[in-house]
């Protein structure tokens, strides 16, 4: 009774004071446009959060209709917190489920979302695999009586005056499941979206001659920032201004590469990355972008590559004189032969011939510019300059396109 008594007081004192504040300013205007401000401030906003999984992919769109889009869901590991994160969001549906891949990193807790959500459709590209991983999703997807809808380009899953989500890719069938992934574009007003998975650049070039647009503020940076992806004539057609990449730290895979990191550096494109800052939220109102977190800062040399020991190493990088050494830190020789060193700030890329071996525990020289020189354990990859003299780095490349190593220089 008491307290009831004093809230009471309160709110009458509190009227008085509203009242006195808006004989004193005049501001009887501004209390009558409240509301219409706050109704808008709600339900008006797209809204994504890159969500931190480590070395993997998992993005929840909420959006401004109320639905929401889920492209994977990290790790098996990671299923239940990517769980209690739409739940926390109090998300009880998942209206659009997107499985990019069958790789683990993607599908991986996609089981436990089906498991835990409602959930509308569930789109998959038409490839099958052989993991347990990929089973326990089929399995799960079965239980809940559903089936899976291919995912290839050209789909429209929505499409309004001020709200499109497309699907760009898959284009075609390939070897590699990385160039399955599924592609999303999602337009929002005037602020539009790309995730575009795993994919590589054989995919990208799909994607680039089917002649869609591509134009995007803000692009899902491919395959965690690999430099097997984010070629230059895609980032060219995408023109996006923001960059996320969805990464592990110390991966074992040295991504992200700073070769992609460079290039979108080049093309003045703000990066931001999970490793890092954990989870990436962008907010949109269909007129421009926020996000939770500032863009990252990327420096040649930052890479973790630069201080490892691999069983083949950049020894030294000289970009006055034009040489790159190679050591072969194994007890074994090592065919280097479809082999790649690239010179990150220079964008060029040298293919090692055939025959190109580097001796056990010996060491190889690549040589350019016009004193370049060959002879025993050493090749010359072009007469012309290839570093740049005010700082650059080297990445070395297996014939996989693994990164092998880099080595920065000042
Ligand atoms: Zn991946």
């Amino acid at each position: 009774m008491r307290k009831f008594n004093l809230n009471k007081k309160l709110i009458i004192l509190n009227l008085i004071m509203l009242l006195l504040i808006t004989i004193i300013t005049g501001c009887g205007e501004e209390s009558s446009k409240l509301p219409t401000r706050l109704s808008d401030g709600m339900s008006e906003k797209l809204t994504i959060h890159f969500i931190d999984v480590g070395q993997a992919d998992a993005i929840l769109v909420q959006l401004p209709n109320e639905e929401s889009i889920l492209i994977d869901a990290g790790n098996n590991d990671d299923g239940q917190m990517v769980v209690d994160y739409i739940n926390q969001l109090k998300i009880d549906r998942i209206d659009y489920l997107i499985g990019t891949h069958p790789h683990e990193d993607h599908i991986g807790g996609l089981d436990n979302v089906i498991n835990n959500f409602e959930t509308g459709k569930v789109y998959m590209p038409q490839v099958n695999h052989t993991t347990e991983t990929y089973r326990e999703l089929l399995t799960a997807i079965k239980a809940k009586g559903k089936k899976s809808v291919t995912a290839q380009a050209g789909k429209e899953l929505i499409n309004t005056d001020e709200l499109e989500v497309k699907l760009l890719g898959p284009v075609k069938e390939h070897d590699e499941l990385n160039n399955w992934s599924v592609v999303t574009k999602i337009k929002y007003g005037n602020n539009s979206f790309l995730f575009t998975g795993d994919m590589e650049s054989e995919a990208e070039k799909d994607i680039l001659n089917a002649g869609f647009n591509l134009e995007s503020d803000l692009l899902k940076v491919a395959h965690h920032g690999s430099s097997s992806s984010t070629t230059q004539s895609f980032l060219e057609a995408v023109k996006p201004k923001h960059g996320i990449i969805s990464v592990g730290s110390d991966n074992d895979y040295g991504h992200p590469s700073s070769f992609t990191l460079q290039r979108l550096k080049d093309y003045g494109v703000k990066i931001y990355r999970t490793d890092k800052q954990g989870t990436i939220i962008a907010v949109s109102d269909g007129q421009k972008i926020t996000f939770n977190q500032e863009q990252t800062e990327f420096k040649l040399g930052d890479s973790s590559m630069d201080n490892r020991k691999s069983k083949v190493d950049l020894i030294r990088l000289d970009l006055k004189e034009e040489i790159v050494v190679i050591k072969n830190n194994s007890k074994k020789n090592i065919n280097l032969t479809n082999w790649n060193l690239v010179s990150i700030r220079g964008n060029q890329e040298f293919t090692f011939p055939d025959r190109s071996i580097i001796k056990a525990g010996k060491t190889y020289k690549v040589t350019s510019g016009r004193r370049a020189k060959s002879g025993t354990n050493m090749i010359i990859w072009t007469e012309r300059y290839m570093w740049n003299n005010g700082g650059d780095a080297a990445a070395l490349y297996d014939e996989n396109h693994n990164l092998v190593s880099e080595l920065s220089r000042y």
